[in-house]
């Protein structure tokens, strides 16, 4: 390997605000993003995990930092950039991580989808869409001034070809990777050809936000949703938390200089795979 090509994915000092961060997913990617060197703004309304989070990965050699936002207020938001810009000195990536469903918002065998009720319907849209688009045009603007850095959304397999039950959550999601695209051409083209826009889709992770799906709530097992999902995924299980930080750190890092606006599945084959 020549001495260039072991730099390429050399992420050592970026500094990355991750939304959700203190999450099952996006924890997981902050500590390992850390661990690699980078500098971790852990931005998460719910502080107290954040902060756990944070000291954690301090004692472990790294550099973070906790940072209380609700990322569906825009005040918040851009309290949480000057906070960043406070702690580091500057913002490098944004990884617009705080995101998911809710048990109100999917289709049940008691709850068809005319049921559904709107507010819970807003709430995953809200959550989903307008969390990921508010924080772009705060910590974008500030990209796009320093004409440098990128950005990474957290999309979905549902984003693809949407998965029965959830409805509002593929439709928000779909939005997500759609609104990916769209941010990198409008980046490259309205202010900065050097700050590019990507996201990825994991696959089925088993988390807080979907247990109540895959495992029966009682007894621990696999539901049938469960086991019907590991049956299309032709590596034949979940994947670890741990396995997404490859792809974010390619994305992240100069490796991908030439890649915007692409969706990337991390998923065991389960996008590949048509079922036969
Ligand atoms: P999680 O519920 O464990 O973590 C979400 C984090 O976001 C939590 O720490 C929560 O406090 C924070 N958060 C929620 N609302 C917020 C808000 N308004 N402002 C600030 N922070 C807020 O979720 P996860 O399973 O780690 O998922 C992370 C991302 O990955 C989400 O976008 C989710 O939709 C996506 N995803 C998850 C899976 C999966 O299998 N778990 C699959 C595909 C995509």
């Amino acid at each position: 390997m020549s001495a260039h090509t072991k730099n390429l994915f050399d992420i050592t000092n970026k500094r990355i605000a991750i939304t959700g961060g203190a999450g099952v997913l996006c924890g997981q990617m902050s500590a390992e993003l850390a661990r690699q060197g980078a500098k971790v703004a852990v931005i998460d309304f719910n502080i107290q995990a954040a902060q756990a989070l944070a000291g954690q990965i301090k004692k472990d050699g790294g550099t973070a930092v906790a940072v209380h936002a609700n990322v569906l207020e825009k005040e918040a938001v851009e309290k949480s950039l000057a906070a960043t810009l406070d702690a580091f000195g500057g913002v490098d990536v944004l990884i617009n991580g705080a995101g998911g469903n809710r048990k109100e918002a999917t289709c049940s065998a008691p709850a068809t989808f005319f049921d559904l009720p709107a507010d819970a319907i807003r709430w995953v849209f809200d959550l989903n869409c307008l969390g990921t688009i508010l924080p772009s045009q705060v910590f974008g603007k500030h990209l796009a001034q320093q004409d440098a850095g990128s950005i990474i959304n957290i999309s979905s397999m549902n984003a693809f070809r949407p998965l029965t039950n959830i409805a509002a959550y593929s439709a928000a999601k779909a939005a997500v990777s759609n609104f990916t695209q769209w941010l990198a051409v409008y980046m490259a083209q309205r202010h900065s050809k050097n700050v590019r826009v990507n996201a990825i889709a994991p696959g089925f992770f088993l988390t807080e936000q979907n247990r109540f799906l895959l495992t029966d709530e009682k007894t621990g097992q696999p539901t049938p949703r469960g086991r019907t999902i590991i049956e299309h995924t032709p590596m034949g299980r979940y994947g670890q938390p741990e396995e997404l930080v490859g792809t974010i750190q390619w994305l992240i890092s100069d490796a991908a200089r030439f890649v915007t606006g692409v969706v990337v599945p991390v998923d065991g084959g389960f996008s590949a795979f048509s079922g036969v």
